[in-house]
């Protein structure tokens, strides 16, 4: 019997991991709506996985605000139908010694790495529910299991997205639903080159001394690429049987 067919949306997809993410789910069939504030990359991006022959949706959203909240999830019902499958993607990650870390840093860090999965996973948990089938993956990061020196606000966030994650794993439990997290050290994406450039203006080590520098804390001794986190989100579409983990992606070789 041919799989139903499933709908997901995907926060921070318009650049980067989400948008990976969203283009392999894509290519397992189902229908994405892509979201988050750039409208001009949601747009690109759902264009793509309309290549691969699903139906996509751009949503402008930001995660942070329960009523666009609410708006891009009833967007998304209306034109692809329940959402069986939200993808917490969306999330900043800016450094800082700790006593340079005023309040508002500190506080966006939680409102968009915490706040907005909390917001948007019960705007569509109670579908999920009802029609017992439902994934919930949350893009946390090795940050939310280890610490790093200059990272408190980020590291602080992506624990309590993993805390998050555990928590609704068990509330869910046996309900057709499950919740996880996936863990990558870094990653090849703009939030790197953001934090290499920082890591250039701040000390005397050259953007691709600072990249390299990154990669070598990766315990695989080098970058991830955004497709292997997608690789992971896609293989937890069909699995009905893991909740409540963190799925480390560290550059090691599988064997
Ligand atoms: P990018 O900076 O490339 O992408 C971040 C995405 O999040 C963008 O699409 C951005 O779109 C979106 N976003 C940011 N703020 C909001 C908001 N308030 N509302 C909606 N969307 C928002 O980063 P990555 O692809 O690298 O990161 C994706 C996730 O992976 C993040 O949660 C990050 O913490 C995590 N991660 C990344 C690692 C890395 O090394 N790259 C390592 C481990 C985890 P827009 O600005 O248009 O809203």
């Amino acid at each position: 019997m041919a799989s139903p067919k499933r709908v997901a949306l995907i926060t921070g997809g318009g650049r980067g991991i989400g948008r990976e993410i969203a283009l392999a789910l894509a290519r397992e069939g189902c229908a994405v709506a892509v979201a988050a504030r750039s409208r001009e990359a949601v747009e690109a991006a759902a264009a793509a996985a309309r290549r691969l022959g699903v139906e996509a949706r751009p949503v402008a959203l930001d995660v942070t605000d329960p009523v666009a909240v609410t708006r891009a999830v009833a967007e998304t019902v209306e034109t692809l139908g329940p959402v069986d499958v939200l993808v917490n993607n969306a999330g900043i990650a800016e450094s800082a010694p700790l006593l340079k870390t005023e309040p508002e840093l500190w506080e966006r860090h939680f409102r968009v790495n915490v706040t907005g999965p909390y917001l948007m996973t019960r705007a569509v948990l109670a579908g999920m529910l009802e029609r017992r089938w439902g994934r919930v993956i949350n893009v946390a990061s090795l940050a939310g299991l280890y610490g790093a020196p200059y990272v408190t606000a980020y590291t602080a966030s992506k624990h309590a997205l993993v805390g998050f994650t555990r928590a609704l794993a068990l509330e869910v439990a046996g309900k057709g639903v499950t919740v996880n997290a996936i863990c990558p050290g870094y990653v090849a994406t703009d939030l790197v080159w953001n934090a290499a450039r920082t890591i250039e203006a701040r000390t005397g080590k050259s953007f691709d001394e600072a990249v390299a520098a990154m990669a070598r804390i990766n315990p695989g001794g080098r970058l991830i690429e955004p497709a292997e986190v997608a690789a992971v989100a896609a293989k937890l579409l069909w699995d009905d049987g893991t909740n409540g983990e963190t799925l480390i992606l560290d550059g090691t070789p599988a064997a």
